[in-house]
């Protein structure tokens, strides 16, 4: 029987880092020879490895996203793979693969974002068995953006980094995971996101993306006013409030707001809580925030929220679109009000 191939695109991270002595992990080597340190991933399927960059991931950029997303959309197209596996660095992990279930809403392979807490290259790391899963995923798993992590395949754009040092690097607070690897593989099928929901007419992967909107996670005693610099220089914030979506706003707060909604800033307000929604008409401060023009993004991660931002705004979309696709569940990214 023909063996079916599988891409690895390798963008850098502790997976591929030699850990030297004195010095911080920086990176190596390693992944070059990937198939010598797994060497069972010939078993599974032809690997084709293509390094597209090699970084520590803190160094991520959106023209990054962009080029994975090119070089995805072209295996596609040319049906040279059945599917792709995405190295990564864990980071900002879940910002790539949430941006990617966004650049790419018309997959129809799976494509699997993995990493790992210790390097490929000492004992006890668990890369091997991270790459293995993210390969099978690949290979069994739906024909979305998934992230293969510890024996779990979660959906990419639910998760966000939650250990430091724990091998569970990732949670994903508000959905459950798609897949889990034990003797064997169990899939929730009924989560898979379908195809019947995706849009049908999607813009081309853009040539670039937007700056990231301004994310300001409140504290209290913050004086928001002192930040009217920085928003000048922005077309969108992202308030990381409290609980169901509550932030103080007083006068100065409400002027400072209005004036950035004045000149066309998008507000938008996500909770700073990680499980569950907001809701903005729970409490009076909330109410005020909505009454104002500010648009509560549902159980959205940040990382789900500043790439989607991103990714609406490249497409040259108006503030009332963008408002109501932040609402609505794209790629699987959110809640929406009637699914409950
Ligand atoms: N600093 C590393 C990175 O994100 C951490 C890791 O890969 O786990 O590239």
């Amino acid at each position: 029987m023909k063996q079916p191939h599988v891409l690895i695109l390798y963008t850098g991270g502790t997976l591929g880092m030699s850990p030297k002595p004195g010095a911080p992990l920086q990176p190596a080597e390693a992944h070059k020879d990937l198939l010598t340190w797994v060497p069972e991933l010939k078993e599974y399927a032809t690997i084709d490895v293509e390094i597209l960059a090699n970084i520590d991931s803190s160094l991520m950029t959106p023209e990054i996203w962009l080029m994975l997303a090119r070089r995805i959309e072209q295996a596609q197209e040319e049906k040279t793979h059945s599917g792709v596996v995405v190295i990564h660095g864990t980071d900002t992990l879940a910002f790539t693969s949430s941006a990617l279930s966004f650049l790419l809403p018309g997959l129809n392979m799976p494509v699997v974002i993995t990493g790992s807490q210790r390097p490929l290259a000492v004992t006890r790391t668990d890369a091997r068995n991270n790459v293995l899963g993210a390969v099978e995923t690949a290979l069994e798993g739906p024909a979305e953006v998934l992230v293969f992590f510890r024996e779990r395949a979660y959906r990419g754009n639910r998760i966000t980094k939650s250990a430091i040092s724990d091998f569970m690097a990732f949670a994903s607070p508000n959905f459950p995971a798609l897949g889990k690897a034990g003797i064997n593989w169990e899939w929730n099928d009924d989560l898979f996101w379908p195809r019947t929901r995706r849009p049908t007419l999607w813009p081309e992967i853009p040539q670039h993306l937007p700056m990231a909107p301004l994310v300001i996670p409140w504290v209290p005693g913050l004086d928001f006013s002192a930040l009217a610099p920085a928003l000048e220089r922005h077309w969108a914030l992202l308030v990381e409030a409290f609980g169901s979506g509550n932030i103080p706003l007083d006068d100065g707060v409400s002027e400072t707001l209005g004036m950035f909604m004045q000149r066309g800033g998008l507000v938008y307000v996500r909770s700073q809580v990680s499980m569950g929604r907001t809701d903005l008409n729970m409490y009076a401060p909330g109410q005020r925030l909505a009454q104002l023009g500010a648009v509560g993004v549902c159980d959205m991660t940040r990382e789900a929220a500043v790439t989607k931002l991103m990714v609406l705004k490249a497409s040259n979309m108006d503030a009332d679109r963008i408002s109501y696709y932040m609402t609505q569940s794209l790629a699987g990214e959110l809640t929406e009000s009637d699914m409950l």
